[in-house]
């Protein structure tokens, strides 16, 4: 469904995702994982469109996408959620919802169906964006996608600034989304969280990725050395 190969992603001179490549089947769920500062919001941003691709390639369906503009790759079905949410503060629920409906890609998202998946968002539909707490915000935007019909939902620190009750009932939603064959990549801090729920863990370290398994093959420790860029069999420092 989507291909990377060999991504650079860079700010002025700085490299901030660097030969990464990367091949995503039609119904994986995915969890990247990497400290803050490992290049994952740059990769997926530019996967998205909303940042330029310095070089390499990006394929989504078989059709290269590398420089098309994001309102493009949103119409044929590659949707993020920003990490930051980025709703219009000054527009009410509904309406930042129905912005994700003005690709006109077909599907079955439609509101009605976002507020049965959301159902804290119904009393509050037409309040301003601004006004929501967390939860309320990150559903919206988890729903402006939706509205989009996406076959690749990407999700940026899906989880950020939530209480536990509130990520618990955001995975339900996402679990639901799995079961309609819905591809997802998301960004997820809480590692147990994000192995537990994902088929394929995929860490990042300084631009790059450094660790590719699905779930049930690799381990929260191996996992951690990823992250920190440890190696098990890495020499021991002489004292
Ligand atoms: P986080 O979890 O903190 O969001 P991340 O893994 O998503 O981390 P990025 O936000 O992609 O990491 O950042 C990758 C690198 O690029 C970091 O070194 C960061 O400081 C740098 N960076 C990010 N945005 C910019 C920017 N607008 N201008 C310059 N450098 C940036």
């Amino acid at each position: 469904m989507l291909s990377v190969k060999d991504l650079d992603v860079r700010y002025g001179q700085f490299r901030a995702v660097r030969d990464v490549s990367l091949e995503v089947q039609q119904g994986e769920t995915i969890a990247l994982i990497g400290a803050n500062g490992a290049g994952k919001s740059t990769m997926l941003r530019a996967i998205a469109g909303a940042l330029p691709i310095h070089s390499g390639t990006l394929s989504f369906k078989h059709r290269t996408m590398t420089h098309l503009p994001s309102c493009d790759r949103v119409k044929h079905g590659l949707s993020l959620v920003p990490e930051g949410r980025r709703l219009f503060a000054e527009m009410t629920i509904e309406e930042n919802l129905l912005l994700g409906k003005s690709v006109n890609r077909s599907g079955d998202w439609d509101l009605d169906r976002v507020f049965e998946t959301f159902p804290n968002l119904v009393k509050r539909r037409h309040a301003k964006a601004g006004s929501l707490s967390g939860g309320e915000q990150q559903a919206t935007a988890i729903g402006r996608s939706l509205m989009s019909n996406p076959e690749l939902l990407i999700l940026d620190e899906v989880s950020l600034g939530l209480s536990p009750l509130v990520v618990d009932q955001v995975y339900a939603s996402i679990e639901t989304l799995r079961e309609t064959g819905t591809t997802i990549i998301l960004v997820e801090q809480a590692l147990d969280r994000a192995i537990t729920f994902a088929k394929r863990a995929i860490c990042m370290l300084e631009g790059r990725i450094v660790l590719d398994k699905p779930t049930e093959n690799t381990n929260r420790d191996e996992i951690t050395q990823a992250y920190f860029g440890l190696q098990e069999n890495a020499p021991q420092e002489v004292s």
